[in-house]
């Protein structure tokens, strides 16, 4: 089957960075799944693996506008201490989960200084060049309801 008309896509992946760091991989673990079309993973990823079929292996470089977005200084700001209520020690490098007008963000803190906190609401990987070698390890068609839904159904789904 090729991935063509929004399947259900499993892949392995390594991610790495500009600086040849390895960030993250899928190998010794499950394949990542995702519903193909419906902008579940970075569009530049996505584009990559259109028309692919199972057992193709590529690689693909993707610029940071493609992947988690260019840094935004807008992004970062000074809070009060009292946001991080029943944190004991709020630490430089502290990643929070958020709520932003695009929904669910992670939030790293970036200064401590008395009650004033400086977090970043910018993706950990804004700005970064990403690399991933990929591995289509298998293609099916999505079940009508995962196409309602826009995501694939599975042991990480929790209202199948
Ligand atoms: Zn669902």
């Amino acid at each position: 089957m090729k991935n063509t008309e929004n399947p259900v896509v499993s892949i392995h992946y390594t991610l790495t960075n500009q600086a040849g760091e390895q960030l993250d991989s899928s190998i010794g673990a499950e394949p990542l799944s995702y519903l193909h079309g419906a902008g579940n993973i970075i569009p530049g990823l996505e584009s990559a693996l259109s028309e692919t079929s199972v057992g193709d292996k590529l690689k693909v470089t993707i610029e940071a506008a493609d992947a988690y977005g260019e840094r935004n200084d807008e992004q970062i700001q000074e809070v009060s201490k009292e946001m991080f209520q029943g944190i004991d020690n709020i630490e430089v490098g502290m990643q929070f989960q958020a709520d932003s007008s695009s929904g669910p963000a992670i939030v790293t803190i970036k200064a401590v200084d008395g009650d004033k906190v400086t977090i970043d609401g910018n993706h950990p990987l804004a700005g970064e060049q990403l690399t991933f070698d990929v591995e289509v390890m298998e293609i099916r068609s999505a079940t009508e309801t995962e196409m309602e839904h826009g995501h694939i159904h599975g042991a990480s789904c929790g209202h199948e």
